[in-house]
């Protein structure tokens, strides 16, 4: 029997010093395709501590270029080139916004040729609005927000089971449209109400957007102090989102059953 679809959070975090909470990163293993979704700092110890085989990662997929987002990158490769017992031959392929292939350049320029030469092809592949990733077992497709100019959020479908990732975003409904109807939607709410910027998520816009998204489970994620993800959750179903939503942490993990989510916390049996 094939395992199911299984969605690892790697960093639950900001962009601040947090112990418990590394910046954004997350963990989409398919079977046969294994995703990181974004790559913020805290990554690599989060790969190793939620035993995630990052050296088999078939997609790096970027959602903008914020360092809480990205920031691990140039130790990822700098890993996969030279810390591998067994040198790595497969592909990888690195999805992003509009301005990646500028952004690798510097940083190769910046961090050395790990970056543009670890020792694998490295396939840079730049969406857009609408635009579609096709492989032989999954489609990605991309989305903008309204966070940067060219920041994206991402819907993957695979094996019958289909993840939405908002990245970071402002209240949007055609955002929460594109994100419709998915297994899972693993999303921000940066801040609490009233918030103070249209470039974040707050638990009264999300639960308007969730309204919209209707995912069997929404889960909250990328929380700023003094705000938690757990109290996030709980507000976004206090400003009217009926559904299942949950606080993320670092290790928690969700498995797509033909039931419906599972959700698995680190260090907690199976809710
Ligand atoms: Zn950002
Ligand atoms: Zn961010």
């Amino acid at each position: 029997m094939t395992s199911p679809v299984e969605f690892t959070v790697l960093g639950s975090g900001t962009m601040l010093p947090d112990a418990k909470h590394h910046s954004s990163s997350h963990f989409l293993d398919a079977g046969t395709e294994r995703l990181l979704l974004d790559c913020g700092p805290g990554t690599l110890h989060s790969l190793e501590a939620f035993a995630v085989p990052w050296e088999n990662l078939t997609h790096i997929v970027l959602s903008h270029f914020h360092t809480d987002h990205i920031g691990d990158l140039p130790g990822l490769f700098f890993a996969l080139k030279y810390a591998l017992p067994v040198r790595r031959h497969e592909p990888l392929a690195v999805v992003g916004p509009e301005g990646l292939y500028k952004r690798f350049g510097h940083l190769a320029s910046a961090f050395g040729d790990h970056i543009r030469d670890p020792g694998f092809e490295v396939q840079l592949v730049e969406l857009g609005e609408g635009d579609v990733w096709e492989t032989d077992h999954s489609v990605l497709r991309a989305h903008p927000t309204p966070h940067t100019e060219r920041s994206l959020c991402f819907r993957w479908e695979g094996r019958g089971r289909e993840v939405g990732y908002t990245g970071d975003t402002g209240p949007s409904d055609e955002v929460a449209r594109f994100l419709e109807g998915c297994d899972l939607v693993v999303a921000e709410c940066a801040h609490g109400d009233p918030p103070g910027t249209d470039i974040h998520l707050s638990p009264r816009s999300l639960a308007e957007m969730a309204g919209l998204m209707r995912p069997d489970l929404l889960l909250v994620t990328h929380v700023y102090p003094p705000g938690t993800t757990e109290e996030a959750a709980r507000l976004v179903g206090e400003a009217g989102w009926a559904g299942r939503a949950e606080g993320a942490r670092d290790g928690t993990r969700v498995r797509l059953l033909d039931d419906g989510p599972e959700l698995v916390h680190p260090g907690t049996p199976a809710s």
